[in-house]
């Protein structure tokens, strides 16, 4: 396989194996006919980009999704955020545009939408972007490319802002999705991506691989890659998103000072050793020595007679049940909040999902949150306030094994 960027043949690191599209919940009759496929990550020795070693069509993956992002008050916190801060950072207004690239439903331009500045989103997923329509949120159910951006810059559309959030590292011609975004920014304008950091898959959240994310960028990486298109990262910031993530800051070349920022972090990658294959080869043996830390911890507790339920199906959640090979051998039931995903199977290890009150219901000793990213939200919940009060314990996989 060759690098998606600079075409030089990439270095395979790590494998996960078969797995099945880790979104495609499944009802009773899809299990048997259920298909799987590769997934590997490799690194390009030259630009640096981690990527998948092979991917499946998007057409496969994002047509009819299931994710919605207005589900996590958490997720709608960070939004309301963005878009104060990217408002006031960018001096953005009622003359402006904010164009989001795979804006799910809505759930961060309605925010901008709320400070009086125009928007347009797109979006691939045609149930989702239909949903956005209905609320108001203008979206076209389009994939966007080099030849959607010619399009609708043809149509006088030109962004002061675009946004993307978890889309940079969907993407697999990522060459023509950067010259798509160059060619629909303003001449002053900035695009703004905010994706997982690579620094996770060193660790141990390596649950953030799955076949939707072809790329786990580092900064030093997305240099090389945004220079293909011609353009300039001029600032970066982290974010506590997915565990762990990258927000960058791209104009054309010289039209804003590039903030120290960049330099520093590009200096800290170098000393970790972000450019080199031999950091990324210690993955395998890392997640390993976490999957004999869950399991054993699993197998502990089922042979004391315990009743263990997963909390919440995510993606990254079904990727570590999958690749542990923890399913109804070790869990009793799985829940989650999202009514999309209630009542069909789990890929891969085809649990059924209940709704949240089955916790209720068969009062287990312990949830094993798979969302472990945003912990205290769950921990919290005042759905699993009666789970606590009986002595119920949380246990968090990743990064590393905790009870609470
Ligand atoms: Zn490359």
């Amino acid at each position: 396989m060759n690098c998606r960027n600079c075409k030089t043949e990439i270095i395979e690191f790590f494998s996960l194996g078969q797995m099945p599209p880790i979104n495609s919940f499944l009802k009773k009759e899809e299990i048997e006919s259920e298909k799987k496929y590769n997934l590997s990550v490799g690194f390009c020795p030259k630009c640096f980009l981690v990527q998948l070693v092979d991917t499946i069509p998007p057409e496969d993956l994002f047509r009819d999704y299931v994710y919605f992002s207005s589900n996590s008050n958490y997720f709608l916190e960070h939004c309301k955020e963005v878009a104060d801060d990217l408002t006031k950072k960018l001096k953005l207004g009622k003359e402006s545009l904010v164009l989001e690239i795979a804006s799910n439903d809505g759930a961060q331009l309605q925010y901008f939408k709320e400070l009086g500045i125009p928007i347009l989103g797109v979006d691939p997923a045609e149930n989702i972007a239909k949903i956005a329509n209905e609320k108001g949120i203008k979206t076209i159910a389009e994939f966007f490319n080099y030849n959607f951006a010619k399009k609708i810059k043809g149509e006088k559309i030109n962004a002061d802002l675009i946004f993307g959030a978890n889309v940079l590292a969907h993407v697999p011609e990522i060459v023509d999705f950067v010259k798509g975004v160059k060619e629909v920014l303003k001449p002053n304008g900035t695009a703004v991506f905010e994706f997982p950091y690579v620094k996770g898959l060193m660790e141990n959240k390596f649950d953030i691989i799955y076949h939707e994310h072809v790329f786990y960028y580092s900064l030093i990486a997305l240099i090389n890659l945004f220079k293909t298109a011609d353009l300039e990262i001029y600032d970066v910031e982290m974010t506590p998103m997915q565990g762990g993530s990258l927000m960058i800051f791209v104009s054309n070349p010289g039209v804003f000072l590039v903030n120290k920022n960049v330099k520093e972090l590009v200096e800290k990658e170098i000393k970790s050793g972000f450019d080199k294959i031999e950091t990324y080869q210690k993955i395998t043996e890392n997640v390993s020595k976490l999957k004999n830390d869950i399991v054993g911890l699993l197998s502990k507790l089922k042979s004391e007679g315990k009743k263990i339920a997963a909390y919440s199906a995510p993606a990254k959640g079904n990727i570590l049940l999958n690749y542990f090979g923890i399913g109804s051998n070790y869990l009793d039931f799985i829940v989650d909040k999202s009514k999309a995903k209630q009542g069909l199977y789990t890929p891969g290890t085809h649990l059924f999902v209940y709704p949240l009150e089955k916790v209720e219901q068969e009062k287990p000793d312990y949830l094993l949150v798979l969302c472990w990213n945003i912990t205290d939200e769950i921990i919290n919940m005042a759905e699993l306030k009666s789970f606590r009060a009986q002595g119920g314990k949380f246990i968090i996989p990743v990064p590393n094994v905790r009870i609470i």
